[in-house]
């Protein structure tokens, strides 16, 4: 469904992202992981059209999509930042994307209220985004991304403004609108916890190159090589 291959950006003369290339199954979760500077959120950016690579090809669904602008990528992002506009309603915020479609603004909000019920938020349509826990906006975001039923989610580390309790809701929430929508998703973390809950294949990082990839069970009983071992933690 989405193959990355060859994909480099460099900043000054730094290799930010060296050559990588991965592939990822339709409806997959790929957890991106590696430490501060490893080249995680550069990877995302080039992926969603906010930069513009070096070389490579990135391909989904037989398109290849590097050459188009970031409005014409069937791709959503949720930046850590979340990008929500705080003073304007949950509503109007998740509905934001459809402005750019061809849709009635009735049946904007009709879908916006169905996707705000998908992620924990019903009843939440006229409260504003600034009267919101960190959480809630979190919702929100993920809400209006996949409301324009993107065909990539690309989600920099969702998990990072939460505290350790809505962590363990949100790393559930995301695997059920996984579910639910069938989205094929990527998402940038340092953290291992959230790569292992969630990730159905980890695409280790370190320094802007692939170090290994592998399923949560394999990157865990084989780390390969010196750094894997050293950031999981464990040895064999
Ligand atoms: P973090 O977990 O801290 O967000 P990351 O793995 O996502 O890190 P990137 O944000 O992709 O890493 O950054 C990789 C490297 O590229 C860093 O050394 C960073 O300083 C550098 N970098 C990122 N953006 C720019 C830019 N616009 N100009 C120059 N250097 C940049």
């Amino acid at each position: 469904f989405l193959t990355v291959s060859g994909l480099t950006k460099i900043y000054g003369d730094k290799k930010v992202v060296d050559n990588v290339s991965f592939e990822a199954e339709k409806g997959s979760i790929t957890c991106i992981l590696g430490p501060s500077g490893s080249g995680k959120t550069t990877i995302l950016r080039c992926l969603g059209g906010f930069e513009n690579p070096e070389s490579g090809n990135v391909i989904i669904d037989n398109r290849e999509i590097l050459s188009l602008s970031p409005e014409e990528r069937p791709i959503s992002t949720v930046f850590q930042s979340y990008g929500l506009f705080p003073h304007k309603s949950v509503i109007e915020n998740t509905i934001y994307g459809l402005k750019f479609k061809k849709v009635t603004r009735k049946e904007a909000i009709k879908e916006g209220q169905e996707i705000l019920e998908i992620v924990g938020l019903k009843g939440y349509d006229n409260r504003r985004i600034n009267q919101l826990s960190g959480g809630e906006q979190q919702r929100v975001a993920l809400a209006r991304s996949l409301v324009v039923k993107p065909n990539l989610l690309l989600l920099d580390e969702p998990f990072s403004n939460l505290d350790a309790k809505l962590k363990l809701v949100m790393r559930e929430e995301i695997q059920k609108i996984q579910k639910t929508f069938n989205i094929t998703t990527i998402f940038v973390t340092h953290d291992q916890e959230d790569a292992f809950s969630v990730a159905d294949q980890i695409i280790l990082m370190n320094k802007g190159r692939i170090e290994q990839i592998s399923s949560p069970m394999d990157i865990y009983n084989y780390p390969k090589g010196e750094f894997p071992l050293q950031f999981i933690g464990r040895s064999n």
